[in-house]
């Protein structure tokens, strides 16, 4: 479950810790709320925090991708709240929202948490970039840049706090899974070499701890090319894609042993076995 107490990032970003951490971002005039939780009962300690941080009356909600743990709360926002995200999200929502979220509903701890989950279909749909004005200054860049986790990646950039909301493309030691459905390593090392020029100061990442954008940038990006690197050495060796990913796999472990998440790496293998020459 979501903490119940926000906890301050910066000047205007509050963090709800959680699996995922929720973001909220508090403008003079609007409220953006990044990611739901799973379920209603996580989305009501959401709205829960929102009402006691908002300024202005215009609530905006936003997923950073389509799996259920992200938007599996909107039924717990008011039907005012304005559901914002980008087409290819939306798309993958519409094809496969339903079904992730009885396959993630199977685990027990999950089966409780996911009964009351609809899925609610964006107010606004954006093409790459939409920008809101929250008021006060605080205005949020919400943006798409191709597949990387899933296909319909969104991150937020806070200005001018210089914080951007990562979802899973930025984080702090937990192993990428680009392998479920759509995703892409090629296009999400690309990604991460575009978001360095955002100059963001600190990264808000759904699955981990926020830190400092830079040094979080880099070992996300490392980690991804070592993925990389190996997945062409054992290509060109003629090694098939299965038994890479569990070699590949196991090597990457060694090498980052204080990292998590390894469930979807076999996958991110497999997929640069799809994407590299
Ligand atoms: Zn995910």
């Amino acid at each position: 479950m979501l903490s119940q107490e926000p906890t301050k990032v910066s000047d205007h970003v509050y963090m709800l810790k959680g699996f995922p951490n929720v973001a909220i971002i508090v403008g003079d005039k609007a409220t953006l709320v990044v990611d739901t939780g799973l379920g209603p009962r996580n989305g009501e300690i959401a709205m829960r925090a929102v009402k006691k941080l908002a300024k202005g009356s215009t609530l905006y909600l936003t997923t950073t991708h389509f799996h259920p743990e992200h938007l599996g709360g909107a039924a717990a926002f008011p039907e005012s709240a304005i559901l914002v995200r980008n087409v290819a999200q939306q798309i993958e929502a519409d094809q496969a929202g339903m079904e992730m979220i009885k396959r993630f509903g199977e685990r027990p701890e999950m089966k409780e948490l996911r009964a009351g989950v609809t899925l609610r279909p964006a107010d606004i749909v954006y093409d790459q970039q939409i920008n809101l004005d929250l008021g006060g200054g605080v205005k949020v860049r919400l943006f798409w840049m191709g597949a990387a986790h899933t296909a319909g990646d969104e991150m937020i950039m806070v200005d001018p706090d210089s914080v951007l909301v990562s979802g899973d493309i930025v984080q702090q030691k937990q192993a990428a899974a680009a392998g479920f459905e759509r995703g892409s390593v090629k296009n999400w090392i690309w990604m991460l070499d575009q978001i360095g020029g955002l100059r963001a100061k600190t990264i808000l990442p759904d699955h981990s701890d926020p830190g400092p954008a830079e040094a979080m940038i880099q070992s996300q990006r490392r980690f991804l090319a070592d993925l990389s690197d190996q997945v062409l050495v054992l290509k060109h060796q003629g090694m098939p894609a299965d038994d890479a990913a569990k070699q590949i796999t196991e090597k990457l472990k060694a090498d980052y042993p204080d990292w998590e998440m390894w469930f979807g790496v076999p996958g991110s293998v497999k997929k640069a076995y799809l994407e590299y020459e």
